[in-house]
């Protein structure tokens, strides 16, 4: 008998999962309340990369000179013409999802997803009409939204969401963020570049204070901060805004646990926009999860175990619906979507977290995957570390690029490489021979056995290999 699969959320996860199924051989629903393509496509990964794909170019127009390029009219940014650009992106990306769902006969409903029964969802449409469809198995791809906090609250105009950043008619002359975490500090490098005074406020002792980014890239990410004329407080936190008539007037403390430094005098900042990014929370109450019995953690993320199923027989969820501990990105929903679909559809199949990119693109961009040295020690392992700078690569001397440095973390005994850390030009490209080795168990001998191309900046994995073994 054919399965009918409905699954809730046409994000990253839940449209490659109908996809996945369907082709598997399932009768597939796909519910979206909002527009196809969740928060990637329409609020981040995709409308963000068109923003850095202009400020990238508009750093590499400040250096015209030394590019030998003469710019005598000079140039400046069209804003309404980059969220144009943006929007025509989004919209073929959108398109070429719904091409793809309709080859594969997934039907799309458009409406609100409430779970009424075991094995039977309700779906309001816009226009208040409400269907329902049964289900053998049901997926819950719900995602997530910015975190929001009282002290912070949106209004949506001048204290914004990473959502609100996206419908910007006019480039803010100034910003606070708030957070210096990855979204923070991809906006706050797109936003100088572009034109903006960013301020940055992280509590944490270092930018992308993440256990997977290694402590040196935030140290070269803060360098590079600076020369863009980015001012960065870490250690400090926004305690409160005040509304002017024109302007918002941050009040910026240090954060300490104890108490003590956060006597110390505030820092008064003006802004004309306040962009927090302090992090995601779950989107599924109001769900009906209690229905079924759908367990979830206490900050409402949803539970499951190592086949993505939840709590519930027949029941998985994927995506960032399962919150931080399982890693909020694009391309970890879609690989999630793959085995709760192929799951679904019958077969036993355990999610693999072992080789995750992190992609951040920031000006220079940072990628990591694998582990830090740090976390190799805390498991035990006893590892080394070799770095080299991108300055030593003749393509980053051609491209005038120089900021930069390839980590290599690979075990001891067995030469293993155990993780991959780069910040510069293309690190979110160059990531993917990281990938591969780490995935695949290769070691230092491997990387640096293998022909790279010259000149290159992949050539950064084949020095830094080099030097591991001793051979330079
Ligand atoms: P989502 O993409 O959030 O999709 C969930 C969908 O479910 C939404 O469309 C929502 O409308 C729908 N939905 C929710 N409840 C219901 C309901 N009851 N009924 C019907 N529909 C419902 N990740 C990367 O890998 N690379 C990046 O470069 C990157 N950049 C980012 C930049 C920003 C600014 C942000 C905010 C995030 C970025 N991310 C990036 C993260 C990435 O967007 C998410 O990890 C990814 O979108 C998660 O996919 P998902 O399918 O789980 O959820």
């Amino acid at each position: 008998m054919t399965q009918k699969i409905v699954i809730i959320g046409g994000g990253p996860g839940g449209y490659v999962a109908a996809i996945r199924a369907a082709r598997l051989g399932g009768q597939v629903t796909l519910v979206e309340k909002d527009t196809l393509g969740g928060t990637c496509l329409n609020r981040g990964c995709i409308p963000s990369k068109v923003m850095h794909t202009t400020a990238a170019f508009m750093e590499d127009l400040k250096r015209a000179r030394e590019l030998a390029v003469r710019l005598e009219g000079g140039f400046g940014l069209d804003m309404a013409g980059l969220m144009e650009r943006k929007n025509k992106v989004v919209q073929a990306q959108v398109r070429g999802i719904q091409g793809l769902l309709k080859q594969n006969r997934v039907e799309l409903v458009s409406g609100t997803a409430t779970i009424a029964a075991p094995g039977r969802v309700d779906i309001s449409a816009a226009d208040g009409n409400v269907t329902s469809r049964r289900w053998d198995k049901l997926i819950l791809a719900t995602g997530s939204s910015p975190l929001e906090v009282p002290s912070l609250a949106f209004d949506h105009e001048r204290i914004v969401s990473s959502d609100d950043i996206f419908n910007l008619k006019e480039l803010p002359l100034s910003m606070v963020i708030v957070g210096g975490g990855v979204v923070g500090c991809e906006f706050a490098s797109i936003f100088a570049c572009l034109g903006t005074e960013v301020t940055l406020v992280e509590a944490l002792d270092r930018l992308l204070p993440l256990p997977s980014v290694d402590a040196d890239s935030s140290k070269v990410l803060l360098r590079e901060m600076k020369k863009k004329k980015i001012k960065v407080y870490l250690g400090h936190t926004v305690d409160s805004i005040e509304a002017g008539d024109d302007e918002l007037f941050v009040q910026i403390r240090p954060f300490a646990k104890d108490g003590q430094a956060a006597k110390k005098d505030p820092i008064r900042v003006k802004a004309a926009k306040v962009l927090v990014c302090i992090g995601r929370q779950a989107d599924s109450s109001g769900l009906g999860l209690d229905k079924l019995g759908v367990k979830c953690d206490r900050r409402g993320w949803i539970m499951v175990d190592q086949h993505l199923q939840t709590s519930v027989e027949g029941v998985y969820a994927i995506g960032d619906a399962l919150g931080p501990d399982k890693i909020m990105l694009a391309h970890v929903a879609s690989a999630e979507a793959e085995v709760a679909a192929a799951n679904a559809m019958g077969e036993k199949l355990v999610m693999n977290y072992n080789a995750v990119p992190g992609a951040v693109f920031t000006l220079p961009e940072v990628a990591d995957v694998g582990l830090t040295a740090v976390q190799a020690q805390d498991r035990g392992l006893d590892c080394e570390q070799t770095a080299v700078l991108f300055r030593v690569l003749g393509k980053a001397q051609a491209m005038g690029q120089l900021a930069g440095q390839a980590k290599l973390v690979w075990e001891k005994s067995s030469r293993k490489v155990l993780g991959v850390h780069l910040i510069g030009a293309h690190a979110t490209d160059l990531i993917a021979e990281g990938t591969l080795a780490v995935a695949h168990g290769l070691t230092v001998d491997d990387l640096a056995s293998t022909i790279h191309a010259h000149p290159t900046l992949a050539e950064a994995m084949l020095e830094v290999s080099f030097k591991a073994l001793g051979r330079q």
